[in-house]
């Protein structure tokens, strides 16, 4: 059977590449911007449908950092953490390597909560927004 819906059209395939080959975890607008480089004139609609079936096939993943962020990328399906910079939203790949059992057990039992899934996620600034805000002294040479 050739169900329509798990062919994999040239769109599909590019927005994949184009999250796969991604050194950031891009947005959704992003990842459009991108595919247009390669593919012109593909519709929007048709990358973010895309997208929802790469996500929902577990070939990527999605991130939502909150109600008011926009919703990025990750080519990384792995378990893995993230550094979060509250300047600029930029997202970093970062292994922890925190071993969460113990914690999610007392939550889990403290909250009548079923756990099913932990990551972590550090905020602060990254190196080029601290830059920006503590600005080198120019030197004369
Ligand atoms: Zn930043
Ligand atoms: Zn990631």
């Amino acid at each position: 059977m050739i169900a329509e819906e798990l062919r994999s059209t040239p769109q599909r395939r590019a927005v994949l590449e184009v999250v796969q080959h991604a050194q950031d975890h891009p947005t959704a607008a992003e990842v459009l911007e991108r595919v247009l480089e390669v593919l012109p004139g593909v519709g929007a609609a048709t990358v973010y449908r895309s997208l929802a079936m790469l996500v929902e096939s577990g070939q990527i993943l999605e991130l939502r950092l909150g109600p008011s962020a926009a919703t990025r990328y990750d080519r990384n399906v792995e378990n893995h953490d993230h550094l979060v910079c509250d300047q600029c939203g930029r997202l970093a790949d970062v292994q922890v390597g925190l071993d969460p059992t113990e914690l999610l057990n007392a939550v889990s039992s403290h909250h009548d909560f079923q756990v099913s899934g932990f990551d972590l996620r550090i905020h602060g600034r990254c190196a080029d927004c601290s830059s920006a805000t503590s600005p080198r002294r120019s030197t004369h040479a």
